[in-house]
């Protein structure tokens, strides 16, 4: 098997072959394992023969402020704590950041309503925002239309990859284990733990451990049925929302100077087609929202981009009536959340089986999962530290 090995500082408790193994090196599998590493063996398994391949190398990379998620919701809380473990990373020079700022903008007069919600949840976060003069906005951004803005100073674009290779680099000098090209296939009860079937493709083996954590991104739902739980009961079966980000060709990126959001329309499962400036300061824009209705893990992109999009950010950014969009980069969400539903929260789900407890699953770990990975690793490690202790 293809083992990305450190030499072990630590062995796992008697009678298992770790303390805890981790389904998905995405931000929020490593994450998890980066923190459980600082007390137990860990190991990583992970389908690619890399980390990131999934949701976690297919975003905008905007590391949110943390003003759209509920007061007292897992999302909110996290995305305020996991934002700012990246800034103090990022001011350590781990990780490349550049602190944009965003605008949020009404177009309307009827979207003002949501544009205060916003700050006036903000304000309840403790997340810094301002609804900015209008003269003042239209100085700082005079190609862009609105009728009210709201600043965001918190928000910033990062680079995720740097981020998955800063979990992995604390996994590895903690002594954990990273096994690529590998698949969990299922779970089952081994005396006062868990015995994970793991196929690399040439063989099927069985690693035991006190704990088992679930981070398949979208396939964490199909994973945990393997695994006993009855997702569909729950209702924690998981819809899959494409998104699409689309290049607007001949139009300068000095358009905007700072991130532009619109203001996010009641019930909304997204955030609204965007504009995003990435960290080399090229602009891009979306992403789209589309329910698939097969579970294909299909990456690929129309060849001509819908009306709608331009139409979307010309709302904003009038000047987008004049260019051809042109496809860049696609991403799936894994989303509680379905197309007439409202919010949904991440979800940690712990599981017992007699005396035995020990296997953690995290569902729904849509937008803004990557900014709130290192967070959700730090709540998860301290479950599976009640487990092991
Ligand atoms: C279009 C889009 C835009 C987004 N924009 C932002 C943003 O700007 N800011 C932000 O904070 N968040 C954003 N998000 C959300 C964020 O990207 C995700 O919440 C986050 O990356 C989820 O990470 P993850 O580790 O849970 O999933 P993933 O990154 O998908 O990782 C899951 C991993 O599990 C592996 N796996 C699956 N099944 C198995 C198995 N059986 N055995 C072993 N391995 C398995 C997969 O190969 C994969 O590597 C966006 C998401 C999308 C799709």
């Amino acid at each position: 098997m293809d083992t990305y090995r450190a030499e072990p500082l630590r062995r796992a408790a008697e009678d298992f072959d770790y303390d805890a193994v981790i389904a998905g090196a995405g931000a929020v599998g490593l994450a998890c394992a980066a923190e459980i590493s600082f007390f137990a063996r860990v190991l990583v398994v992970e389908t690619h023969e890399r980390a990131g391949c999934g949701a976690s190398s297919r975003n905008s990379e905007v590391l949110h402020a943390g003003l759209y998620y509920p007061i007292n919701s897992m999302k909110a809380k996290c995305c305020v704590e996991g934002r700012r473990m990246i800034e103090h990373w990022a001011s350590d020079g781990h990780i490349p950041l550049r602190n944009t700022g965003k605008f949020v903008v009404a177009t309307e007069f009827s979207e003002l309503d949501s544009l205060y919600a916003l700050h006036e949840t903000a304000q309840t976060l403790g997340v810094k925002t301002q609804l900015l003069d209008l003269r003042e906005f239209n100085r700082l951004e005079p190609n862009v239309r609105a009728v009210a803005a709201l600043w965001s100073p918190e928000t910033s674009v990062f680079d995720s990859h740097a981020l998955l290779r800063l979990q992995s680099a604390r996994i590895q000098a903690n002594g954990g284990d990273i096994l690529f090209n590998a698949n969990v296939e299922g779970v089952d009860v081994n005396r006062r733990g868990w015995s994970i079937s793991v196929n690399d493709g040439a063989e099927q083996s069985s690693i035991s451990a006190r704990a088992f954590v679930n981070c398949a991104g979208l396939y964490a739902d199909s994973l945990a049925e393997k695994c006993g739980v009855d997702v569909a009961a729950l209702k924690l079966t998981q819809h899959w929302s494409k998104g699409n980000y689309y290049r607007a060709a001949g139009l300068p990126s000095s358009i905007v100077t700072h991130l532009i959001y619109p203001a996010p329309p009641k019930h909304a499962h997204t955030l609204g087609i965007h504009t995003v400036l990435d960290l080399q300061g090229e602009l891009k824009f979306g992403p789209t929202s589309e329910y698939l209705k097969e579970r294909n893990e299909d990456y690929s992109q129309p060849k001509r981009c819908p009306d709608s999009v331009r139409e979307a950010v010309a709302r904003y950014l009038p000047r987008a009536n004049e260019c051809e969009f042109v496809p860049d980069m696609s991403g799936i969400r894994a989303k509680l959340q379905g197309e007439q539903d409202d919010f949904r929260d991440f979800v940690i789900l712990s599981t017992e089986l007699g005396n035995s407890d020990g296997q953690i699953h995290l569902l729904g770990i849509d937008s803004p999962g990557l900014t709130a990975s290192p967070a959700i690793g730090k709540h998860v490690a301290e479950i599976v530290k009640s487990i092991l202790n």
